[in-house]
């Protein structure tokens, strides 16, 4: 049987306009009438609605890029998990890497988004991954204190509305992926250590999905060799012609 794989495309701060938006989205939806597939496009809020509005299918669901943990309050320029939510989010990206580095979130904050996510009733895609690979697997370490930190409010029941996204940090708007027998690894490693916070059968429900550099070029391989539930484009998910080809080679074409 051909495996599901979810395929999210984060289109970060693109692309400049909404009528560009439009465009860009009206080619998906074309092109997504003839690819079996889940395809969650996660663009700028301020585009959510329109996009959202304009859409009847269901092969194509919608995701938040970030929102804060409080519903309102005195907080000019964010965006909450209720408004994300009402206007059709299904999904919420949370701990992306450049949420880290460019908003300086750490795995507290973190934490109270994932928690603040699933009471919003959305999905969330917890992003996770290495800045760096060094010689003593100490990476291993990061990732693991890492996904303690940031589930800490979670408890088993409420796993069934999170997903993992390994994410290496220098694999993310490169030229190269990791290598999927790595990813593969990953994988196995990122099991285990929820099987230590939670339990197997979290461990073994829950998706993992890959991001970094994923392309049309190597998405074939990543999906027959990285043990992978799903995947999280960047760029490629801003070209209708690929993210559908990678959704179609995620769900065995
Ligand atoms: C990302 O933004 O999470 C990402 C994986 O980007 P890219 O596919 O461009 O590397």
């Amino acid at each position: 049987m051909k495996k599901k794989r979810i395929v999210i495309g984060n289109w970060k701060m693109n692309p400049a306009t909404l009528p560009e938006a439009k465009k860009i989205f009206s080619k998906i939806k074309q092109i997504s009438s003839d690819v079996t597939g889940q395809l969650v496009i996660c663009p700028p809020a301020t585009y959510l609605h329109a996009l959202v509005s304009s859409y009847k299918g269901k092969k194509i669901m919608f995701g938040s890029q970030d929102a804060y943990w409080q519903n309102n309050g005195s907080l000019t320029g964010y965006l909450s998990p209720t408004m994300a939510e009402s206007v059709g989010a299904k999904y919420l990206i949370v701990g992306h890497s450049e949420r880290r580095s460019v908003a300086g979130e750490t795995p507290d904050i973190i934490a109270k988004k994932v928690l603040a996510g699933i009471e919003a009733q959305m999905t969330v895609i917890l992003c996770t991954g290495e800045k760096v690979r060094d010689r003593n697997a100490e990476y291993l370490v990061t990732i693991k204190e890492d996904l303690r930190e940031c589930l800490k409010k979670i408890d088993k029941r409420m796993m069934a509305h999170v997903m993992i996204a390994y994410e290496p940090v220098w694999a993310i708007g490169g030229r190269e992926a990791m290598l999927p027998s790595d990813i593969h690894g990953m994988t196995i490693y990122i099991r285990k250590v929820l099987t230590e916070l939670y339990d197997k059968q979290i461990s073994d429900s829950i998706s993992i999905l890959y991001g970094g550099a994923v392309n049309i070029d190597n998405v074939e391989d990543i999906v027959k060799d990285g043990e992978i539930d799903g995947l999280l484009v960047g760029r490629d998910s801003l070209v209708p012609e690929n993210i559908m080809y990678i959704v179609s080679v995620a769900n065995g074409k």
